[in-house]
């Protein structure tokens, strides 16, 4: 068993919007880029350009379509939703930890039109993680200055026991290797005083296009990471779990019906070709087809 260390002021990791995500996989491919020459040894992929590559990805977008999204921005909070329902319950949830009267999650409600959810899934290098506690080695460990998780591929033995243990399917197997390996918060840029300030930050916050993820300081409540959460309601992945994910997740806003809120199309214009001549009138028949 391995043990936690005491809670760091510090807890540097990932807010994630999904509300701007468009599931383009352009962080994931940058982050195995990155991990492929970075200091934790290489990523391989069996069958690359096969129908079905295999290997071990740090960071994997999934897509999905759901019927309908309400939060506490569309009006529909814990009170408003019915009662007995799926909603009610997760609602319920949220306020026993701590959020009585808002809903932080996105509730499921038909009622807004369908959308499709990108969810980009990394660990979340949570504060109370039995990944850690459960590694026989000490291989798994917490770092104590800035809470992140991280695995010593030397002291690994690959017993897999961290991947029965993390909830959230964020650690991955190399079976080339023999090790377990995860998401590090590309420890080896953001300390990295070989590059500009500006570039230190993990390659899938840098490449993403539609600036969905966001790197910071979750510890300090003046953080720009922790002002986002706190504006957009953040919130954590299943927090029943009890391993306080220290990434947040900003919810997807509800999406406006196009059929009912678009514009009212322009009545066609016509012209009174009756008596103009045969060549106009010709050449109408054959532009308006
Ligand atoms: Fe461990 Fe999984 Fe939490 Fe990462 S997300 S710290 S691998 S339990
Ligand atoms: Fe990959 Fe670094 Fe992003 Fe983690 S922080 S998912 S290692 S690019
Ligand atoms: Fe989503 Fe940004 Fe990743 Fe693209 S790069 S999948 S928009 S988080």
């Amino acid at each position: 068993m391995t043990m936690l260390p005491q809670p760091s002021p510090k807890k540097l990791g990932l807010v994630i919007d999904l509300d701007t995500c468009v599931g383009c996989h352009a962080c994931a491919v940058a982050c195995k880029e990155w991990n492929d020459g970075g200091q934790f040894g290489p990523l391989p992929d069996e069958n690359p350009y096969g129908k079905e590559p295999l290997g071990v990805w740090f960071n994997r977008v999934h897509s999905y379509e759901v019927t309908g999204i309400g939060n506490r921005e569309s009006g529909i909070g814990k009170e408003s939703t019915p009662p007995g329902t799926p909603a009610a319950a997760r609602s319920q949830e949220s306020g026993a930890l701590g959020q009585a009267g808002s809903s932080r999650f996105p509730i499921p409600d038909s009622r807004f039109p369908a959308m499709t959810i990108h969810f980009p899934r990394s660990c979340l290098h949570c504060e109370t993680p039995d990944c850690v506690t459960v590694c026989p080695t000490g291989a798994s460990y917490k770092r104590a200055e800035d809470g992140i998780v991280l695995v010593d591929e030397d002291k690994c033995i690959g017993c897999k026991l961290c991947s029965w243990a993390c909830p959230y399917g964020a650690r991955e197997y190399s079976e080339v290797r023999g090790v377990m390996q995860k998401c590090t918060l590309c420890v080896d840029r953001i300390y990295n005083d070989s590059f500009e300030e500006i570039d230190r930050q993990p390659a899938c916050v840098m490449a993403c296009p539609t600036r969905a993820r966001h790197f910071g300081d979750l510890g300090d409540p003046d953080s720009a990471v922790s002002k986002l959460v706190a504006e957009r309601d953040g919130y954590d992945l299943m927090p029943e779990m009890g391993y306080k994910p220290v990434n947040k997740y900003l919810p997807p806003r509800p999406r406006r019906d196009g059929c009912s809120s678009a514009p009212p199309v322009a009545a066609e214009e016509t012209m009174d070709l009756s008596n103009a001549s045969p060549i106009l009138r010709w050449m109408d028949r054959i532009l308006s087809r």
